[in-house]
């Protein structure tokens, strides 16, 4: 495994890590779990991701009973969770947002679920127009102050809203975010590459990128239709169909052209797409998904093609993406 430092701090974060989303507590049991999350651990991964709004909840329960059950040595992992969405069915306006009370309860309600004592990641999962930055920022301090949370960030906040976080946190000598997790992938590119840019600089603010295989699409195994068993198929994730494939076949056609640029270097499209998120150096982890113990391992595989994205492989990976 290869460890960057998330940011500016002083945290070692795998390069590759892991993630819930859509799959514990829907597609994944806890049998399954335990194999994914001991096959990671065994691999050196040392980061592993959630949020409230998980599978309401149960991605969360999965992962404590997992982790418990593991026994891993508390200091040999992270562990994350996400407040904004709410775990309730249908959250009642104190149940999601940003609001200290939320953010302190959500916390609270992750850590029993989590079946840990502190979140070592702590994220707001979106902005929340309802809440003042100042009562987020004061909150997610408090949190670091009682020891229940050692780093937070944002997700998918927009630039100007983080540089305020920043601000108030400078004047007010709270604790401000070290990190966003935003979506990156060979087919969604901007939001890390210009808009966050300015970021890294000021703030040397690390990266937990999401969805390093645009769920899925990033195997090929949309081309040429869903498969039965396959996330875009999921029931609920009908928005996620739309999202990842109701784009017209631009995007399959891209696919297609990186296919065989895997082809000749005789690796799989997986292994492509996610080491070459890592060829961002601000990026600190790529956080993997899968639905099968298979699928992790060529994920982590990725690790070994790094080293065969050179010059000219990346020149024909970035006129791909361009031009078909
Ligand atoms: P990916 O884009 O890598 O998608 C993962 C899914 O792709 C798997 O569940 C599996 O779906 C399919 N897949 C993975 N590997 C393979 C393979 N080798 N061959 C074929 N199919 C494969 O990542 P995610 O979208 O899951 O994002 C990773 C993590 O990021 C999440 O788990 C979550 O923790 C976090 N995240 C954060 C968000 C945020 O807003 N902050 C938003 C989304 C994710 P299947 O087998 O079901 O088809």
């Amino acid at each position: 495994m290869l460890y960057r430092r998330l940011g500016k701090t002083g945290l070692q974060i795998s390069a590759l890590s892991f993630g819930a989303w859509v799959t514990f507590g829907k597609q994944v049991g806890r049998a399954q779990a335990r194999d994914l999350l001991a096959l990671a651990h065994d691999r050196g991964v040392n980061f592993f991701d959630n949020a409230e709004v998980y599978n309401k909840g149960v991605a969360e329960q999965v992962m404590g009973d997992v982790l418990a059950d593991l026994r891993f040595p508390r200091d040999s992992y992270c562990v994350s969770s996400k407040v904004f969405f709410g775990s309730a069915e249908n959250p009642l306006p104190t149940q999601r947002g940003l609001s200290r009370k939320h953010v302190i309860e959500a916390c609270q309600q992750a850590l029993q679920r989590l079946r840990v004592d502190y979140l070592d990641l702590y994220f707001c999962h979106r902005p929340d127009p309802d809440t003042p930055i100042e009562e987020t920022v004061a909150a997610m301090d408090t949190l670091i102050r009682q020891g229940k949370v050692l780093y937070w960030g944002t997700s998918e906040w927009p630039a100007e809203a983080i540089h305020e976080a920043h601000r108030i946190a400078r004047e007010n000598h709270l604790y401000a975010p070290v990190v966003e997790q935003p979506q990156y992938n060979l087919l969604h590119r901007e939001r890390v590459e210009q808009e966050y840019a300015p970021l890294y600089e000021a703030y040397g603010m690390g990266t937990t990128i999401w969805s390093p295989l645009a769920s899925g699409l990033l195997s090929g195994k949309y081309n040429d239709g869903i498969p039965a068993d396959s996330r875009l198929a999921q029931p609920g994730y009908e928005w996620l169909r739309e999202d990842v494939l109701g784009k017209g076949d631009e995007r399959l056609g891209k696919v297609r052209a990186l296919q065989l640029i895997a082809a000749e270097l005789g690796v799989p499209l997986t292994q492509l797409a996610i080491a070459w998120c890592l060829l961002n150096p601000h990026v600190s982890t790529v956080m993997l998904g899968a639905s099968r113990v298979e699928q992790l391992e060529q994920n982590l595989g990725a690790l070994e093609v790094l080293p065969r994205l050179d010059v000219a492989v990346v020149e024909r990976i970035q006129r791909a993406i361009q031009t078909t």
